[in-house]
């Protein structure tokens, strides 16, 4: 026999003894576990809150967990708000995103090209392909403003502003400090959208803006939505509608845009009704990643299909969505993907172990409208966007209202972004203590 058919004989006899669970030595190995993989598209406020659930809760010899990203920054959003007033400067706002991601997942910056849910894998555009036994969609939305005719005509970055991004809030800052009054339109193009009174916050703090450089008098604000009221909500409605008259800010009800008049100056709505502007603060239309659509998991605007009530996909049982991704009626906001996060992780570990899924219960978002100097509200919203009328829990503080202007609403929404920054990986158990 040569000695190479004689190696071959003594390897497959080792492997053979190491199948049958002993080893040459006479010790005994631990069955043989096939690692699976949960990976996580998005490595923004609802993915880091599932990579930081789960690895505690799958154990690292049986679930490889992977999370990827396009963006290496990770965005303290609701700081945009603040920046083009210069209440948070960019430094505010930014921080690494692997700081939140937890030790024991990997981390992987690439750009997601689509989902081959049938192959259970999913395509990078780099060309890479990533296997996985579970998905999480956490890919959120982004701007669009390229869906309006005009948006992005010689007016956008003069005139024409976003805030809803880092780079749309930092050149308003600009914008806003070389501002001598005139028309200031703040406008919604349509929803859903993030945050949904993140503009209205906007017009009340350009008025207090307005009245400490005493620039107020000079200055018309107007605030432009396709909604029937700027609150739609009843309740939010009667305890805040006040709130636009004491300020001065006229409100155009109905207005669906059609295009952006740049020569003009004018945006200009589907029924032929227009409103001028010196400068326009806009909310484009938001939309999810148009991977999703590419992978045939998401409607016309990109959300992806997503059962109301475990977080499933609704064509592929092994995939699940939270956070702005999915075309769900609720709120989209951090608030609401924080309490996704925690039904989501009930029901991947039901699914893991083959057991029926878990309905959430009422979800809620938590949104601290600021109104004017050192005041905020607070509004609670459940997942049928209904408005509470009570008093909330703060640790250490006690009661505080829902839908009054307070002091301690302001302390509470602006101690948010120092909470959520410096706790890095315990990001979800922060927000949580924040907004309970
Ligand atoms: C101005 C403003 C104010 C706000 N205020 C509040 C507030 O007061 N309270 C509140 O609760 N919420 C607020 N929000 C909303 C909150 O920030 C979002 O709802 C929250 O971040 C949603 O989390 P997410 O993980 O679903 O999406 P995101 O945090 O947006 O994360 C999505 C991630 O997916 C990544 N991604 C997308 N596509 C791809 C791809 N193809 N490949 C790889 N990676 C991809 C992105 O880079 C991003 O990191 C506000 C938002 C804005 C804009």
């Amino acid at each position: 026999m040569s000695l190479r058919r004689l190696d071959a004989m003594k390897s497959k006899k080792t492997l053979a003894l190491w199948l049958n669970h002993k080893l040459p030595c006479g010790l005994v190995r631990p069955p043989i576990q096939f690692m699976k993989t949960l990976l996580i598209l998005g490595a923004g406020t609802a993915g880091t809150m599932m990579a930081n659930r789960l690895r505690k809760r799958l154990t690292a010899e049986e679930w490889k967990i992977t999370i990827v990203d396009e963006d290496s920054t990770h965005y303290y959003q609701p700081g945009f708000l603040f920046m083009p007033f210069g209440i948070y400067s960019q430094e505010d706002v930014i921080k690494p995103k692997r700081h939140f991601i937890p030790g024991g997942v990997d981390y992987l910056g690439a750009e997601v090209d689509r989902v081959e849910a049938e192959k259970n894998r999913v395509l990078l555009r780099s060309g890479q392909h990533l296997k996985y036994d579970v998905l999480i969609i956490a890919t959120g939305v982004k701007i669009a403003p390229e869906q309006t005719e005009g948006m992005l005509g010689s007016d956008w970055g003069t005139r024409v502003f976003d805030f809803y991004t880092f780079e749309g809030a930092s050149a308003l800052h600009h914008a806003l400090r070389a501002w001598n009054g005139g028309r200031l339109v703040v406008h919604i193009t349509e929803t859903p959208i993030k945050c949904p009174v993140a503009p209205l916050e906007f017009a009340f703090l350009a008025d207090r803006w307005l009245i400490d450089r005493r620039l107020r008098d000079k200055t018309e604000i107007v605030y432009v939505t396709p909604g029937s009221g700027a609150f739609t909500e009843p309740i939010a409605a009667k305890v805040l509608g006040h709130l636009l008259e004491e300020k001065r800010i006229k409100v155009v009800t109905d207005f669906n845009v059609d295009r952006v008049d740049n020569d003009r100056h004018k945006i200009i709505s589907w029924d032929g009704k227009e409103v001028d502007y010196d400068l326009l603060v806009t909310v484009p239309s938001n939309t999810g990643d148009v991977a999703m659509g590419r992978s045939g998991l998401g409607d016309e605007r990109n959300f992806v299909a997503t059962n109301r009530h475990t977080l499933q996909s609704k064509q592929h049982p092994n995939i699940f969505a939270l956070g702005d991704s999915t075309n769900l009626p609720s709120p989209k906001s951090g608030s609401m993907a924080h309490f996704q996060s925690e039904v989501l992780t009930e029901n991947i570990l039901r699914h893991i172990q083959g057991e029926a899924l878990e309905s959430q219960p009422d979800g809620h978002a938590d949104c601290f409208v600021e109104s004017w100097h050192a005041n905020a509200s607070r509004l609670d919203f459940n997942d049928d966007l209904q408005t509470a009328e009570e008093k909330y829990l703060l640790p250490v503080m006690g009661a505080c209202s829902l839908l009054h202007e307070t002091r301690l609403n302001q302390f509470s929404k602006l101690a948010l972004r120092w909470i959520y920054g410096t706790c890095g990986s315990e990001v979800c158990l922060c927000r949580e203590l924040a907004l309970r």
